[in-house]
């Protein structure tokens, strides 16, 4: 058939709606069954790199394949090279758990399949989305006047928040660029030497470059400095530099220190300088009541965000974005089309112009869901038995002879090594904690994170998904003990 045989096509359409039905139905059975028995499985595939694409035909289907097919391939090729991060003992990185009302919201997403780049190209997706933050904001104890946007990631999110900071800095960027200028200072960024590398990547992106970034260093607790911050800032004034914005993280990544945002916030009010906030997990610490304190000082920033992504029980992806300063956002990014005008103009707000997206999908669904279904106070609970695990974990820790605690724990992520008494070289115990690590990982029975704070190699735990209870817990330091026990061992009898 070609194209100048018009006669012979027909319209072919979507899969037929009783097919839909039929498949839909076992998929849901399929995701329920799967959920439920999620402990079964090992929480990181032990497959090798290649393996999964060695199963995959080189070229697309040319013909229609049954769905009983796909759907039998999901649990002989993808299921086995799948990390479970709703796995209980998951307790790597931040853990992301995706729970029933946010994959329901994600399937109406789907199916509603609308783009909100423009209030009239979803009012629903463009309302709920200001509503539902806002609900947020008061969730997190945090003051009218900030405005809100979802962005799919903090990584995203902080790239927004520094583009504004720049924009306000006055040196028409957005209109000259900054390549081959010689009309303004160089711009420097500051963000503390345990602030997550978005920051540094929000620097690359925006042109700005890794020598714009300033790590401020921290003190024991691993909190940024303030009075290092202003040193700096004072020093890089002399030297011709602009400051013009400064990153504060309420949960780093590594161990989820606190940065003084207060002080923080004295320091950029005095200077002018735009504070944004990184709260992507830890900020989100303070929709419970009595943790209300991590986001103090954050009232006075101009921008923050919280991932409901990772303590909230949202499939990824969704960041909640806030800022005191919409205006400053939107003149950095509006730029409108012809095509793109609608009669509404300014009585609406189009989220196309803060940002660098036009199409958006609609994520305020599930932020909908997820909070109407488990209530404000359910979410509470549900964290605040993360904060009692973490501290049943770390009693544990500190316990145990051969472990050393590395770091404070003030929600419930763990920072600890290996360190038996009889070892004290800092290379030995290096060599012996990364061991450790992979001998825990592969074993498929839990994921565990590692880090490095003050120069030191150190396992990292989390807990924060949804599906951990304490007996996963008990379960996770049996084996985290038994494996120790094993590579001390193994090390004494080498040696
Ligand atoms: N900020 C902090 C403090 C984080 O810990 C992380 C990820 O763990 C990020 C930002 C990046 O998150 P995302 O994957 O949403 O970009």
């Amino acid at each position: 058939m070609n194209l100048n045989d018009d006669k012979n096509l027909k319209f072919l359409g979507d899969m037929p709606a009783d097919e839909f039905r039929k498949f839909g139905y076992q998929l849901i059975d399929w995701i329920s069954e799967y959920l439920e028995n999620v402990e079964k499985y090992p929480v990181l595939s032990n497959i090798k790199p290649g393996d999964i694409r060695k199963q995959l035909p080189t070229s697309p289907p040319a013909n229609s394949e049954d769905m009983e097919k796909i759907l039998s391939d999901v649990d002989k090729i993808i299921l086995p090279g799948v990390t479970h991060w709703n796995h209980p003992r998951f307790m790597a990185y931040f853990n992301s758990s995706s729970s029933g009302p946010g994959i329901l919201a994600e399937m109406l997403t789907a199916a509603f399949n609308s783009n909100g780049m423009l209030w009239r190209t979803n009012p629903s997706s463009a309302e709920l989305e200001q509503h539902t933050l806002q609900w947020l904001r008061q969730m997190l104890g945090m003051p009218e006047g900030f405005w809100g946007i979802i962005y799919d990631t903090a990584s995203t999110a902080s790239m927004h928040a520094i583009a504004a900071a720049r924009q306000q800095a006055g040196i028409h960027v957005r209109e000259k660029g900054l390549a081959g200028r010689n009309d303004i200072p160089k711009l420097r960024l500051y963000a503390s030497e345990q602030a997550h590398s978005s920051i540094d990547k929000s620097a690359i992106t925006l042109g700005l470059g890794l020598d714009s970034l300033k790590k401020i260093p921290t003190d024991i607790e691993f909190r940024m400095l303030p009075n290092e911050l202003e040193k700096a800032i004072n020093e890089d004034k002399k030297n011709g530099w602009l400051p013009f914005c400064v990153v504060a993280t309420v949960g780093t990544t590594s161990t989820t220190s606190i940065d003084p945002v207060e002080s923080i916030a004295d320091i950029c009010e005095r200077e002018n300088i735009w504070l944004h906030v990184d709260g992507a997990h830890g900020g989100m610490a303070a929709i419970i009541p009595e943790m209300q304190w991590v986001l103090k000082g954050t009232e006075r920033a101009d921008s923050f965000l919280v991932n409901p992504h990772k303590w909230l029980f949202h499939p990824v992806d969704i960041t909640a974005f806030y800022t005191r300063k919409p205006d400053i956002l939107k003149r950095a990014f509006s730029l409108v089309a012809d095509y793109l005008k609608t009669p509404e103009g300014n009585i609406v707000d189009n989220y196309m112009d803060y940002g660098i997206q036009l199409g958006r999908r609609f994520r305020s669904l599930k932020l909908w869901f997820v909070i109407r279904y488990f209530g404000v106070e359910g979410l509470q609970d549900r964290l605040r038995y993360h904060l009692y695990l973490g501290k049943e974990f770390t009693k544990w820790v500190d316990a145990y002879p051969d472990f050393e605690r590395m770091a404070p724990v003030p929600m419930s992520t763990i920072c600890f090594r290996l360190h038996p008494q009889n070892i004290n070289n800092d290379n030995e115990l290096e060599k012996l904690n990364q061991h450790f690590f992979n001998v825990l990982d592969s074993s498929g029975d839990i994921l565990v994170s590692h880090t490095r704070l003050n120069g030191k190699y150190v396992l990292r735990v989390n807990m924060s998904g949804l599906r951990m209870e304490l007996k996963h817990i008990e379960k996770a330091w049996q084996i985290i003990k038994g494996k120790a026990e094993e590579v001390i061992n193994s090390y004494t009898t080498k040696k």
